[in-house]
């Protein structure tokens, strides 16, 4: 899944950014040597997607970048639904032709206290628009990373931070000198979190596990859909504390997350293994679901 290095800049690829009112033609600069974010990482972010003419849940992920700027002490400045009708609006200037990435962002300018806790009052708010083409689901490989998630004490777990970032950048970058495409992340107490990019899920004899959120990962928007769209099959899904074991004896592995939807994974240490049914009705049923959702 190499894909994920097509978020830097791209001279065939179209970007529009909005801030301060204003619609502007690719990624202008917007923060200086002495802005809160580009000395002490206050950014929060959120990614949907819009392909084939649908932004799946993107009322979702509008509201979770306002969660995640109160988490990390900012003050969301724009409401749910003006970002949806902001990225809906700036949507209308791509051909369609290519996916796009629809990145709503915060941070602070400015700082409270000895300048460490960002100042509210200096929030600002951008929302990049990007081309970034869907890929294939054809899999990626996955193995235990020897570094974990924070707990909730230690990080801001519960946010959408880019300061929780250089932690899955490592992992990754760790499990690709190794040979592997992404990691699978455990957290503080040894339980199966998520990969360094998306959501885990196994099957086994037919019923699909996941990991219950704990604090530790992100509850994804679009793991907690494909979680609802299976059991409206009458699939069983199940959430609770899984471990590398479970994950090495399971029949099938799949990943949920908003770049890319549902992806199954096909080796998972030595174990190399193939995309199963399960991982198929998963992502059909999300698909199918987008087409509706529009
Ligand atoms: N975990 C991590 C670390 C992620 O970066 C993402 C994708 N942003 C997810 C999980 C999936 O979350 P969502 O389905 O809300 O995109």
């Amino acid at each position: 899944m190499s894909s994920h290095s097509s978020h830097g800049a791209s001279p065939e690829l179209r970007t529009r950014t909005f801030v301060d009112g204003t619609w502007h033609e690719g990624s202008p600069a917007l923060i200086g040597p002495k802005s809160h974010a580009m000395w002490l990482g206050s950014t929060v972010f959120d990614g949907a997607r819009w392909f084939d003419g649908v932004a799946p849940d993107l009322d979702r992920h509008s509201q979770r970048v306002n969660r995640s700027a109160e988490a990390l002490g900012l003050k969301p400045t724009v409401a749910a639904e003006e970002i949806e009708a902001l990225a809906r609006e700036g949507l209308n200037g791509f051909s369609g032709e290519t996916a796009v990435y629809i990145r709503p962002m915060y941070w602070a300018e400015g700082g409270g206290y000895m300048g460490v806790p960002a100042d509210p009052e200096t929030t600002r708010f951008c929302l990049c628009l990007y081309e970034t083409p869907m890929i294939e689901p054809a899999g990626f490989s996955i193995t235990v990373s020897p570094f974990r998630r924070p707990t909730p004490e230690t990080m801001p777990t519960l946010a959408k931070a880019g300061c929780l970032y250089p932690n899955n950048g490592r992992a990754i970058m760790e499990a690709k000198k190794r040979g592997f495409d992404n990691a699978l992340v455990l957290d503080m107490i040894g339980n199966v979190a998520e990969t360094g990019t998306s959501n885990i899920f196994f099957v086994k004899d037919g019923v699909v596990y996941t990991p219950v959120p704990n604090g530790c990962f992100l509850n994804g928007i679009t793991r907690q859909r494909v979680i609802g769209l299976l059991r409206e099959a009458g699939r069983e899904v199940v959430e609770k504390s899984l471990s590398v074991a479970d994950f090495m004896d399971a029949d099938e592995i799949f990943s949920t997350g908003n770049h890319s939807k549902v992806v199954p994974v096909q080796r998972i240490e030595g174990r190399e293994m193939q995309p199963g049914p399960v991982y198929r009705e998963a992502r059909e049923a999300y698909m199918a679901f987008a087409k509706k959702a529009g």
